[in-house]
């Protein structure tokens, strides 16, 4: 920081973001949970006097979403949409050392549920578009701010529905929304490595229901016990190894990581790849490269049987599957009977979601934006492709023709370990030089990418 000014633009975001923790929109999943309207309440009057043109919508009572746009003169010039969750997680206050909705800042981080994920990001896009609105200016693209609900749950009353319901109040060329941009913990030979999420694998979800003939529990033998049969599957599918697939962002990835080349030869043959994560006493690491590798199956639920004295007839499975892009529902279900075997036809399976994986080119205008910007606002860094394991808003975009990424910047003093720490947990903080630094990245594509 060195001039009055970006002191003033570093106080605006922090006040900004402060009041977006305290106004809580907490989203456990229930439809009256998550109150966004709160927050749509704080950018409006922020937005206020800025002159921009701003749509609230509200599919149910307090699931708001707020849109500004600031039209750009060329209409052959791109759109570019930055998108904000104004969502958050629910807390374990037990856990922190400050209020997780008090927005404190103190030795220059605010703290607060929504620090890192994502209402840092949300602020710091509110701040630039507001910047530009302000400014009077003219580009020749055009720029649209969204703050959107229920990112935390599905983005069925949030990004979902507004590409449903209201198209044109978001219509872009491109997306720019979480998460990404922190420094990767890689063994590369020049400087820090930032990963731009291209894509996000899938999710399917599903029930596998085993049936048993119902006896008396006092005679067990040779009896057809559905729990008997349940643990053979749980331990079938739990065991189960996908191919290990060495996908297109993946190969991407390593091409510019800068990583040992004997470590990236390793990493690019699937047999290796099984090796390496089996075999790295970094569980961190082996979990990451795991997951972004091949499909992964978790059986996280079980229900089943009704009384200590009866044979079960019926059990119940639930398995948490995240896929790759290119994946069909088809692929998974062949995966599901290699899995079970012999098992296959003695169970139902029934999928309870199903949202497959996404990804967006990376040989686009805005991708070069980015990557341009980068360098120079971290001298020496360098942006690499990379693909989150979760899920965020960007695949309803993705899934409507929209290159979309998940980007940002922070400080130094951020670390992976901390913000994959912090993403949902605990005591969870930003240091207002990556907030600071996140409005210069908004601030210098614009620049770059609209201008
Ligand atoms: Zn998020």
């Amino acid at each position: 920081m060195q001039s009055g000014c970006m002191d003033t633009m570093t106080g605006e975001v922090t006040e900004l973001l402060q009041q977006l923790i305290r106004n809580a929109c907490v989203n456990d999943g229930t439809v009256e949970s998550g109150q966004e309207i709160r927050s749509v309440d704080t950018l409006e009057s922020y937005f206020d006097g800025s002159g921009m043109d701003i749509q609230r919508f509200e599919p149910l009572p307090g699931r708001g979403s707020l849109v500004a746009r600031i039209e750009g003169s060329d209409p052959s010039a791109p759109t570019l949409l930055l998108m904000g969750h104004i969502d958050v997680v629910p807390v374990n206050e037990d856990g922190w050392h400050e209020d997780p909705f008090g927005g404190e800042l103190k030795d220059g981080v605010v703290w607060g549920r929504g620090a890192v994920d994502m209402l840092n990001l949300t602020a710091s896009m509110a701040v630039t578009t507001k910047r530009l609105a302000s400014s009077g200016r003219t580009m020749r693209g055009s720029l649209v701010y969204l703050g959107v609900a229920d990112e935390e749950a599905l983005g069925i009353h949030g990004a979902k529905w507004l590409l449903d319901n209201e198209p044109d109040a978001v219509r872009s060329d491109y997306v720019v929304t979480e998460s990404g941009g922190f420094r990767m913990p890689l063994p590369s030979a020049s400087g820090p490595k930032l990963p731009i999420m291209v894509g996000e694998k899938g999710t399917y979800w599903c029930r596998i229901r085993v049936h048993g003939t119902p006896g008396h529990g006092s005679m067990p033998f040779r009896t057809d016990n559905a729990l008997m049969k349940a643990a053979e599957v749980v331990r079938r599918i739990g065991e189960y190894q996908a191919e290990t697939n060495v996908h297109e962002v993946w190969q991407k990835f390593l091409d510019e990581a800068d990583i040992p080349s004997e470590m990236t030869s390793m990493l690019r043959d699937p047999a290796n790849v099984r090796q390496f994560v089996e075999s790295t006493d970094d569980l961190g690491m082996a979990r990451m490269i795991h997951a972004a590798t091949h499909t992964t199956f978790a059986p996280t639920v079980i229900h089943g049987g009704i009384k200590t004295n009866v044979i079960p007839d019926t059990v119940e499975l639930d398995v948490d599957i995240r896929t790759l892009p290119g994946q069909s529902e088809q692929d998974i279900r062949a995966m599901i009977e290699e899995a079970l075997g012999d098992l296959a036809d003695q169970v139902e399976v029934a999928s309870s979601s199903n949202d497959l994986a996404s990804a967006s080119p990376t040989n686009t205008p805005l991708y070069d934006s980015l990557a341009r910007v980068t360098s120079k606002l971290v001298p020496g860094s360098k942006m690499i492709p990379f693909m989150i394991v979760g899920a965020t808003d960007a695949r309803f975009f993705r899934r409507a023709g929209v290159p979309s990424y998940g980007y940002g910047l922070f400080s130094e003093r951020i670390s992976f370990a901390d913000f994959a720490s912090m993403f949902h947990g605990d005591n969870e903080r930003i240091d207002v030089d990556s907030l600071e630094l996140s409005t210069q990245l908004w601030d210098a594509v614009i620049e770059d990418f609209l201008a």
